[in-house]
C-alpha cells in the first residue's frame, strides 16, 4: 500500500505549449505565466501522462516506484 514517491520533473526546454495541461488527473501540472510547465509536487503521483502528451518530450518521471 503507498502512493510512492515519483514525481514528473520539467525540463528547462520546455515550449509552454500546454499539451500536459488538461492531461493531469490531478490537475498537479500548468503552465506558469505562459513560460514553462510547472508540476505541483505535492499533488503529483507520477503517473506519466503528462510526459505522454508532451510534444517536445521535456517531462520526466522521477523517484522511487511506488510500493505495494
Ligand atoms: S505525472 Fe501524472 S500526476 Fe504527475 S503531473 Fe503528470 S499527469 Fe499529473
Ligand atoms: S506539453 Fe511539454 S512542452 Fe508543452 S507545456 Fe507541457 S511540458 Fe511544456
Amino acid at each position: 500500500m503507498g502512493i510512492g514517491r515519483k514525481k514528473a520533473m520539467v525540463t528547462g526546454e520546455c515550449v509552454a505549449c500546454g499539451c500536459c495541461e488538461g492531461k493531469c488527473p490531478l490537475n498537479a501540472v500548468e503552465v506558469y505565466k505562459g513560460v514553462i510547465a510547472k508540476v505541483d509536487t505535492g499533488r503529483c503521483v507520477g503517473c506519466g501522462r503528462c510526459a505522454d502528451h508532451c510534444p517536445a518530450q521535456v517531462i520526466f518521471i522521477c523517484g522511487q516506484e511506488a510500493v505495494s
